[in-house]
Order: structure tokens, then sequence, then C-alpha cells
């Protein structure tokens, strides 16, 4: 008998092994998550007109598929299970918590048996992770691994983990070595673009009559937040589509993402970053394909880290000369092959390779970082961390969001632009996500959990596996867990990083008075608070230099700042 294969909405993948030897497709559109929260009117569109596409995919692929919609699970497994004795029914782990025990709960009360297997989705298994956490520390037992108030039993840091997959993978590698001798090149991806650049043109995919069916639905069915139209709605929803946007950022955008992947730029909500979170977190994307492809990128137009500058269009030291010095594999850097036969990695497939801007090692190994690195990261530590995790709190924050938050309404130039980017396209990059958005409700002092639900429901690729380690632990420093340090900052990083300020009423290089951007008093304010718990932390000893170099008189400044600026933030009034 072949298995009944279960898919959720998030593992929309035609070429999972899984369904190789599946007799028969589920499908449940459970939408009842959706009634009772406003989730972001595009985010809704996207995942159910994305599973519904990949139905209609599978059929046409040969496959029996049945589609069920319900409000829940266990309504959909009741009359999917109603007629049959004892079915079997396959189902990858799912990403969420606890999921994969759920669900099996729901089939066996049915009467049926569900067998989980390893997510494909994923790059990495837990066994791999395993293997690397315990070997260089060891330590930690396998129990909870967070304390009641957030402490980690045992810490977790990114770098060496990803130097450890790109070891176990091969990405970007020169034998035992990086390729181009580091592991980062972060210290070139810090720059802003001069105001004449143009980021390149974003894919747009355009809404067919099933994506439009599905949102008129959406609109009329469920409360909804966010940009209601589907104007501006351009996010891929099938596998086909997601591969030409893979295409065109490693075409288009990957020559400028290292360089410019800190930079916030008014009107600008994507700059030179891939947007295909929203593809790999539903699966039409398998997380190999961007790193591979970007390799590949690299292998064909690779050049020495920073020796292309987008604003100018000119590969510095020219390409021969790079190569000669980086390319770790000659066949792969000699640039006559593959670059007359474009239809790979090209989407025209008449540009030849020989065209296109060149790929500097900066942009490709960080791009390689996020996905490779970052995102396999938080999913491990998202699964050892919780059910704690969601609720840390280590800081004790315990405010509300500010209103500012759900209707974009503050003169600050870069809250209101990352509101506005969110709203209108369930997406901001992520600077603005971490630097703006987590780091002011940080500083301002906003409960956690509230922070991660704000962002759960805005975001169109967010899920309860990736927000809560990126808002919980990293953003909001509700735990220790994956960073040593809170990534909070005053009105100076945004300066550097932006050019918000210029045009923001508030004065960025004020910290008290009427008048002073917000995030300064908050910083220092929020410092001065958390002391007993962050005066210890990390690297946190030169910013605590400067709170002991402040005498009396600024500090009651600072206090009565602060003070005003989360009175008319929480009023809606800043
Ligand atoms: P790019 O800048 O082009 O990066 C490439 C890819 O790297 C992304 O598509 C993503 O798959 C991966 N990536 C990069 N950083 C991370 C990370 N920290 N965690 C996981 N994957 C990463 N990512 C989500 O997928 N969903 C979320 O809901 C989400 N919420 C976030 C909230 C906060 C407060 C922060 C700080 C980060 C969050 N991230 C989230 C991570 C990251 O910001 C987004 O993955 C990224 O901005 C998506 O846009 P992009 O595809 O254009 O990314």
């Amino acid at each position: 008998e072949r298995p009944i294969q279960w898919l959720l909405g998030d593992q929309l993948n035609p070429e999972l092994d899984a369904l190789d030897d599946a007799g028969e497709v589920l499908l449940i559109e459970a939408h009842g998550f959706a009634d009772r929260k406003p989730y972001h009117a595009h985010k809704l569109t996207l995942v159910f007109s994305a599973m519904r596409h990949f139905r209609d995919e599978l059929r046409e692929r040969g496959h029996d598929v049945t589609y069920l919609k319900a409000a829940s699970f266990g309504e959909g497994l009741d009359a999917f299970l109603a007629d049959r004795s004892d079915p079997g029914l396959r189902l990858m782990r799912p990403a969420s918590h606890g999921a994969g025990e759920r669900l099996r709960e729901l089939v066996d009360e049915r009467g049926g048996s569900l067998e989980l297997t390893e997510n494909e989705l994923f790059w990495t298994t837990p066994t791999d992770w395993r293997e690397w956490a315990d070997e260089p520390e060891g330590g930690w037992d396998g129990g909870s691994l967070l304390d009641g108030d957030g402490t980690a039993e045992r810490t977790y840091r990114q770098e060496g983990w990803y130097r450890h997959v790109r070891r176990e993978t091969g990405v970007l590698m020169d034998g035992d070595d990086p390729v181009g001798g580091e592991w980062n090149y972060d210290d070139l991806n810090r720059e802003t673009p001069p105001d004449d650049w143009e980021p390149p043109e974003r894919p747009r995919f355009e809404p067919d009559g099933l994506t439009r069916e599905t949102h008129a639905w959406v609109r009329d069915r469920f409360d909804t937040w966010g940009e209601g139209s589907l104007d501006g709605f351009a996010w891929p929803v099938t596998r086909a589509a997601a591969r030409e946007a893979l295409d065109r950022f490693v075409r288009d955008g990957l020559p400028s993402f290292g360089r410019y992947q800190d930079a916030m730029v008014t009107g600008e909500p994507f700059l030179s970053h891939s947007l295909l979170s929203p593809a790999i977190n539903l699966g039409l994307l398998d997380p190999r394909e961007p790193v591979r492809a970007v390799e590949a990128a690299y292998e064909e137009r690779g050049v020495e880290p920073g020796a292309y500058d987008p604003a100018d269009g000119d590969a510095a030291g020219g390409t021969e000369a790079t190569l000669d010095a980086f390319g770790d594999d000659e066949g792969s850097v000699d640039g006559d092959e593959g670059s007359v036969d474009g239809d790979e990695g090209s989407v025209d497939g008449d540009d030849s390779d020989a065209d296109l801007p060149p790929v500097p090692l900066n942009a490709a190994e960080g791009f390689v970082r996020q996905v490779l690195g970052w995102r396999e990261f938080t999913r491990h530590v998202y699964r050892e961390a919780m059910p704690e995790l969601s609720a840390a709190n280590q800081l004790d924050q315990t405010r509300d969001l500010p209103p500012a938050y759900w209707d974009g309404d503050t003169d600050m130039t870069c809250l209101s632009e990352a509101v506005d980017h969110v709203r209108e396209h369930g997406y901001a990059h992520h600077i603005e996500r971490l630097m703006v958005l987590s780091n002011f409700a940080l500083i301002y002092g906003a409960d956690p959990a509230e922070v991660n639900e704000w962002f759960h429901l805005g975001f169109v690729d967010a899920y309860h596996w990736v927000t809560t380690p990126n808002v919980v632990a990293m953003g909001s420093f509700g735990t220790d867990v994956l960073s040593s340090k809170p990534y909070a900052s005053s009105g100076s990083y945004v300066n550097r990083m932006s050019d918000h300020c210029a045009s923001c009423p508030y004065a960025v290089s004020r910290t008290t008075g009427e008048g002073a951007c917000p995030f300064n008093a908050l910083y220092w304010d929020f410092l001065k608070e958390n002391e007993e718990t962050l005066r210890g932390t990390g690297r946190m000893g030169l910013m605590y230099s400067h709170v002991d170099d402040k005498d009396d008189e600024e500090w009651a400044a600072i206090r009565e700042r602060a003070a005003a600026v989360r009175e008319l933030a929480a009023d809606g009034e800043l």
C-alpha cells in the first residue's frame, strides 16, 4: 500500500522525495487561525493562493490530490478519514513546535496513524545540529534549554555553526579553507548607496485569476491588516515563478547585495535584497537552490571582495585579475565558458554572462551566510529552546507596542518608513526589522511576545519557527541563547546607515529636550534601566563606560525625555 502523503501549507514543493512513492496527497486548507487575529491581507492571499496553485500543479503532474477547506485540521481530518479504515498518513515533521505530535494525536483520535519523517525543506537535520552542538562545547543534556526568566542553560553562536556547515556542505570552500581565505566579509557590507544609485527593478509576478479569486475571498472572509488591495502584490505563488525570482536576484540583485545589505533608503523598501524568504518559507524553493545558484554565479562571475562598485558599475581591478587571485576552480572562472550558453542562470536566456555585472565575494558569501548559516541556525535554536523561547523575557519588558506599529502614524521618518513597508508589502528588509522595528520596541520596553505576534501577523514570510528566535531572542533580547548582547542602538546607527534623518523632524544630534531623536534618550535610559542584566554581558563594556561618564544632571534630562517619548508613543503622538 502506497502511503498517503499529507503536506502542510509551508511544504509546497512538487519535487520532494516524499512525493516519489506517495499514492495520494492530502492538503488541508485550515483557515481558522485567520479568524482569530488580523493577518496582513497579502500574507493570507499568498499562503492560500500558493496552496491552491500547488494543488493544481500536483494534479497536472499526475498526483491524486485531495484538497480540503476546513476551519481546523481536526475538521479536515474528520472529512478525510470518515470513510477510510485504518489509513496510514505520512507527514514531514512540521517546523512549528509541537505541531507534529498534535497532528499525530488528531489522526490517532480518528482511527488513523501518522508517520512523521524528516523535513526535507531544511538543509540540515536535527542530527547534524546535535553533532555540531555537542562537539565543540558539549554540556547540554537535552533538558530544558531556557529557565523561566530566559537565561539559557547553554548558548549558541551562529558563526561557529556557519563555518561547520560550510565545511560539511563544501559551499564556497577551497579544500578545507573558505574561498578567498576568510569566512566572513561583512566589513565590506556596511555601505550606503549614493543618491543617484538605482536599485535593481523588483521582479513582479502579476496576480493571476486564481490569486485574484483567493484575494477576494480573503478580503470578504477575514478581518485583515495592512494594504487591502492587490495593488503592489508581486510575490511568486508557484514554483516556476519562485525559480524565476531566484534567477532574477542572481542576475540583477546579487552584485550589489553585500555592499548595500545594511543600508536603508527612504522610499526604497527592497534595495538589493533577494525577496526570496516568502518562497523559501512556503517550500516553493528548497534552501539549497538559492545557495547553490549564488555559488554558481560566483564561480562564473566572481570577483574579489569589494572589487565591484555597483554605484559606478565598474569592476575595480577587473574580472581577470580577480579570477586569477580568487578562483578556486580554474574551469569555473574562465570567462569564455558558460558565458555564452546563457540559458542557465539567466532569465531571458539570451543574456550572456559577459554582460552581467560581476559578483564580488562579499556579496556571495554574505548571502550564503544568511541562508545556510542564519536560517538553519534559527530553526535549530527554535527547536531546542521551545516552548520557553516564545515567553522568554529576561529584561521583564511589559509595555504594549505603540499604536504607530499598527497605523504607521509617527513623525519619525525611520519608523514610519519601516511600518509603511510592512503595511504596503508585508515586508521590510533585515536592517529595518532589526535596527528600526525591533530596536525601537526593545528600548521602548515592549513585551517581546507582543512584538513577536506583531511580526507574525504582518509579514508575508513570518512563521512561528522563524519569527520567535529572530524577534524574541535576537530583536528583543528576551534570552541570550543566540546573541551575547542586545541589538540596541541610538539614532546614530540609523543616521549612519540611512538617509532618513535628513528629512526627519527629530534631531538625531540631540538626546534631550523636545524635538530630540526619540531613539537617543530611549537608548540611554534602556541601558541604565537594564544595567544589572547588561553591564556584565558580552561586549557591553564600552557602552557602559559612556553610561558611567554621564553626570546626574544629564541622567535627569535623559530620563525626562525618555518618559516624554514613551508617553507620546503610547498616545500615538510621536
Ligand atoms: P535577504 O536579505 O535577501 O536574505 C536572504 C535570505 O536569508 C532570506 O530570504 C532568508 O531566507 C535568509 N535569512 C536571512 N537572515 C535570516 C534570519 N535571521 N533568520 C532566518 N532566515 C534568514 N525571516 C523570515 O523568513 N521570516 C520572518 O518572519 C522573519 N522575521 C524577522 C524578524 C526580525 C526582528 C528580524 C531581525 C529578522 C527576521 N527575519 C525573518 C530574518 C530576515 O530579516 C528575513 O529573512 C529577510 O529580511 C527576508 O528578506 P529577503 O528574502 O529579501 O532576505
